[in-house]
């Protein structure tokens, strides 16, 4: 039975969940003049050493910038900001843990910018929930789900935990992989595991990273260092380790003294030894996508829409693309929000792009988690044959920055 008792409200967009991608979301389509309540059980963790906090980094490619200023968000981000200026790649896959092979990839190639900016995921979180405070037209609400949804073609309803009942003319689909919006639309998803998992932390070390982040192959997945601002004076770099799960779960309970050690092989020595200054933590890795990234009166963005491997930054990455893709959309037609053909356009735009992005991504992982040394003599004659080639070279890098 319905509670008479209970809220009914009417906005432009309901944003389910209020990740970093949902947070953007709300920042920008608020910034573009739509009224927007987005909601997320979870109230966001806005200090690094906070029960819950996410360990994990983001770094921004270059495209994600013009999307976070249209939110009014890189004003407050530029200050905290890595530069990513060169990415290393090392293959390792060797007899013995060291590097055989170095290639760098210098965004100088490409323009005067950097490739992007590195961000600690619990800051990125603070500046953007003090973002949508400024925001009149956005009612963010932590600590409540979105528990229903109906949607028809004049609108959706929207249920939410606290019992409020909401109509709204598009429903952003950002509640992450298991998102509850895509099920209640009916969308599938194709998923792949890999039985690898990501260990996530952040170090210091003697060298200064330069604005370099590596990557190292050897077994297992990639290792990588992001480069973060100093810490205390003392440079800093995020890791992302990929492992199988049980040697990612061996490895997250060591004791320090023993992980540093073990790191710092892993890494080749590339910054010297390393030393652990956060809490570990660990991700398993999948790709997913859902089969569509629309339904009626519903747009998928996001995890809720594609899940990839941490490799070449590309999953917050493609979030934004997803985001500002729907925002071109909506501020060409406001009138039409959320309506068939705007929908069908961005599942068209933004699908084949994702998923071309996921074949590639699970590729270089494959490559990546190889075992025998036969396969991982022929990678490190892959990277060093494409590298050498400087038009494939610029070509690789505008693609993994997803500029043409
Ligand atoms: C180890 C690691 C490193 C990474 N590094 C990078 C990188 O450098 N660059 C990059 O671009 N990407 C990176 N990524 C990917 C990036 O972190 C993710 O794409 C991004 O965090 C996912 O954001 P999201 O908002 O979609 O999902 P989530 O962060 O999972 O957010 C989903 C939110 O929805 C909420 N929710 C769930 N159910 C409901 C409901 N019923 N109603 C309302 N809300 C709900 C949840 O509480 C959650 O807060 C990395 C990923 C990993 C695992």
């Amino acid at each position: 039975m319905t509670d008479p008792t209970a809220q009914r409200l009417q906005t432009d967009i309901v944003i389910s969940g209020g990740g970093v991608a949902g947070l953007v979301a709300a920042a920008a389509f608020g910034s573009a003049g739509f009224r927007v309540l987005c909601v997320d059980p979870t109230p966001p963790v806005t200090e690094e050493g906070a029960a819950g906090a996410d360990m994990r980094t983001t770094a921004f490619l270059h495209p994600s910038r013009t999307v976070l200023e249209r939110a009014g968000l890189w004003a407050r981000l530029a200050p905290h900001a890595a530069p990513l200026q060169v990415m290393r790649i090392i293959d390792a896959g060797g007899d013995t843990p060291v590097a055989r092979l170095t290639r760098d990839f210098d965004a100088a190639d490409l323009s005067d910018e950097p490739f992007g900016w590195n961000f600690p995921n619990w800051l990125l979180r603070r500046e953007m929930v003090a973002r949508l405070a400024e925001l009149p037209l956005v009612d963010f609400r932590p600590g409540v789900a979105t528990t229903g949804l109906v949607t028809r073609d004049s609108g959706a309803e929207v249920t939410l935990s606290d019992g409020t009942r909401i109509t709204a003319k598009l429903v952003i689909g950002a509640d992450g992989r298991n998102s509850f919006v895509r099920e209640a639309a009916g969308i599938a998803v194709k998923t792949t595991r890999y039985g690898q998992k990501a260990l996530v932390c952040a170090v210091t070390h003697d060298l200064p990273h330069e604005n370099v982040s590596t990557e190292v192959h050897r077994s297992g997945g990639p290792f990588t260092l992001v480069p973060l601002p100093d810490r205390d004076g003392v440079p800093s770099s995020a890791i992302v380790w990929m492992e199988r799960g049980p040697e990612a779960e061996r490895l997250a309970e060591l004791p320090p003294a023993e992980f540093e050690a073990a790191m710092t092989e892993r890494s080749t020595g590339v910054l010297g030894p390393l030393t652990l200054v956060t809490r570990r933590a660990l991700w398993p890795m999948i790709t997913q996508i859902a089969c569509r990234f629309s339904a009626q009166r519903v747009a998928l963005i996001a995890e809720a829409a594609h899940v990839i491997p941490p490799i070449g930054a590309q999953g917050l990455n493609m979030s934004l693309a997803d985001l500002r893709c729907l925002l071109d959309l909506a501020e060409k037609d406001p009138g039409h929000l959320g309506e068939a053909a705007m929908l069908n356009t961005y599942h068209r735009r933004r699908w084949p792009e994702v998923k071309a992005r996921e074949v590639g991504i699970d590729l270089l992982n494959r490559a990546s988690m190889l075992e025998p040394r036969p396969l991982r003599d022929l990678r490190a004659g892959a990277l060093g044959a494409l590298y050498a080639l400087k038009p494939v070279r610029k070509t690789l890098m505008k693609a993994g920055l997803g500029v043409r």
